[in-house]
């Protein structure tokens, strides 16, 4: 590495050690990827990790309401202090930075993904099992450039059950195999909805099966999540930390089992800010063009 480099890295980043970072995406917004991710974080907390959230979705940002969150990160000239959640989950979002969380973010497509690197370099960390990226939705310059400029370790892929959806997601996946990240896992969200007061199940969106459509993309199912008034009443009131049916919680060990262990002592963005190679590198791997 030359001097340059190494004066190119801040001091949050070289004070940084995280162990592993896992990208949530979806081919488009609506479907409850940032639902996931927070489920994902408490999923991960409850089972004794330390976890954050680097809230990548930029223009829509949910992460800091559905945890309750206002405080202002605390900031020096050398770095960014996360905000934690009750039980401890590290969470840095635009939203928390904004004079008011009504404001919209009207920035062009560079601008949001040098502020997510900035998310990623100014942001002190500390020592993290798991970083979850809650990524802007899509395949557009927005998220690749975000997933070519973190080192990101693996995708949970979320969907919901409609053609449409569907079709997106397929972009998104292949997006991922084009760039070599390993796909952790597809969850199908707002897949049912079970009648309050009897026993039948209602499919809102239509009956598709969430491991058919994995097995048909070829990548690992991980759960059928259900339309639940109760999620949307704790996103609204920032307590979803205690939501007691995180299905999340029993797909842990498959999740993390699907990473590499691929530890970042030194947790350099790639390629000190530069671009992912995605024709020679192995799977995970960060390496520069
Ligand atoms: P995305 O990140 O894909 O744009 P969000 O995670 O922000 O979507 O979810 C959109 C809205 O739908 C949020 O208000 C969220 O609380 C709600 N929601 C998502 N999934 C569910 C679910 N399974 N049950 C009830 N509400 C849900």
């Amino acid at each position: 590495m030359t001097n340059q480099v190494i004066e190119d890295i801040s001091l949050a980043e070289q004070s940084n050690e995280i162990s592993h970072v896992i990208g949530i995406m979806s081919g488009k917004g609506g479907v409850g990827k940032s639902l996931v991710t927070g489920l994902l974080a408490v999923a991960l907390r409850k089972a004794g990790y330390s976890v954050g959230i680097l809230d990548a979705d930029i223009t829509g940002p949910s992460i800091p309401k559905m945890f309750g969150l206002t405080s202002r990160p605390e900031m020096s000239e050398l770095g960014i202090f996360p905000i934690e959640t009750p039980s401890g989950i590290r969470v840095i979002s635009i939203n928390l930075l904004l004079d008011s969380p009504d404001s919209p973010v009207i920035w062009r497509g560079p601008m949001i993904s040098n502020t997510v690197t900035q998310f990623w370099k100014d942001v002190f960390w500390g020592k993290l099992d798991y970083l979850l990226v809650d990524l802007p939705p899509g395949t557009s310059d927005v998220p690749l450039t975000v997933m070519q400029s973190l080192p990101i370790n693996g995708v949970v892929v979320v969907t919901s059950p409609q053609d449409l959806a569907a079709m997106v997601v397929r972009k998104a996946v292949n997006m991922c195999t084009q760039m070599k990240v390993p796909i952790l896992g597809l969850v199908q969200n707002m897949a049912y909805m079970k009648c309050p007061g009897c026993a039948d199940v209602i499919y809102p969106f239509g009956n598709t099966n969430g491991q058919s459509v994995a097995d048909q993309m070829g990548i690992p199912y991980l759960l059928d999540m259900p339309i639940d008034p109760e999620i949307s009443a704790r996103s609204d009131a920032g307590t979803i930390e205690g939501y007691g049916d995180n299905m999340l919680v029993d797909k842990v060990d498959l999740i993390t089992s699907g990473l590499k262990v691929v530890s970042h002592a030194k947790n350099h963005s790639c390629c000190g800010g530069g671009k992912r190679n995605t024709g020679e590198c192995n799977e995970g791997d960060c390496c520069c063009k």
